[in-house]
């Protein structure tokens, strides 16, 4: 979700929208009875909005251009970005209701009610890879939260950095740990706390990819085991292709963190 729109008043709602996000949600049947209309065929996107709304199509494709490169890919297919005017009209079109954006990897598509996106896209692209559990998931999504356009590129969630966030969190003694207890799929969606949870993944995996190398991330992200990959099987493969154990990565980032 592109986190950097929100405004502070609407944080509360923000944290509820979070925690159904990214296609975790429990969607019912569309009621749209006319498929959203296509807007613009961009360079690398085929873009759908209603009438009268829009997409930052400009921004979007600084973006793309930059994620694309980052990851080395030659996308297949055009993307479809779905745009939506709201969350109920989001839920009108898709059936999902419960979220700001969801991604659907295998369509090529995402859909989302904010005119610049740089987290469900990311969803697509790194599917070409694999599917890891939701914190490695969500986590390179999160660190991909950059905006190329204004120079920025650093990872933002909900408007803060990553790694400055975690930093506190750190501090006050709020960040959960140790990792091994969060890195599969069922317990980092057990935190309450879902802005706190998409930082503490995407600042882990921006660590990652500042220390080891992007490179290793993606090799991390095409031997992965699905959604549902044991903790086991990440250690094993945290192992294999860092050359170092989780235990081992979790204190250099938490020594990062605390410099
Ligand atoms: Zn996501």
């Amino acid at each position: 979700m592109a986190q950097h729109v929100i405004q502070a008043g609407v944080l509360a709602s923000v944290v509820l929208v979070l925690a159904a996000g990214c296609g975790s949600g429990t969607p019912t049947g569309p009621t749209a009875t006319t498929p959203l209309p296509l807007l613009r065929e961009t360079a690398t996107m085929r873009v759908y909005a209603e009438p009268g709304d829009q997409v930052d199509t400009d921004w979007q494709e600084s973006y793309n251009t930059w994620a694309l490169a980052q990851l080395g890919l030659q996308p297949p297919r055009k993307v479809e970005y779905r745009k939506y005017v709201s969350r109920d009209a989001m839920g009108r079109y898709t059936g999902n209701f419960n979220t700001n954006g969801f991604a659907e990897p295998a369509d090529w598509r995402f859909h989302t009610i904010w005119p610049r996106d740089n987290h469900e896209i990311v969803h697509v692209y790194t599917a070409l890879f694999g599917r890891p559990s939701d914190f490695f998931n969500e986590g390179i999504a999160v660190a991909f939260q950059t905006d190329p356009a204004a120079g920025v590129f650093t990872a933002r969630f909900n408007g803060q950095d990553v790694h400055e966030a975690c930093r506190a969190s750190l501090s006050a003694g709020q960040l959960p740990l140790p990792l091994a207890g969060y890195v599969t799929t069922t317990p980092f969606r057990n935190i309450q706390d879902q802005v706190l949870s998409y930082r503490y993944a995407g600042s882990f995996v921006r660590f990652l990819i500042e220390q080891q190398g992007l490179p290793a991330v993606v090799e991390f992200f095409r031997q992965a085991g699905g959604r549902d990959e044991s903790l086991a099987v990440i250690r094993t493969r945290t192992q294999s292709v860092f050359g170092r154990s989780l235990e081992d990565l979790e204190a250099a980032w938490l020594a990062m963190l605390r410099r």
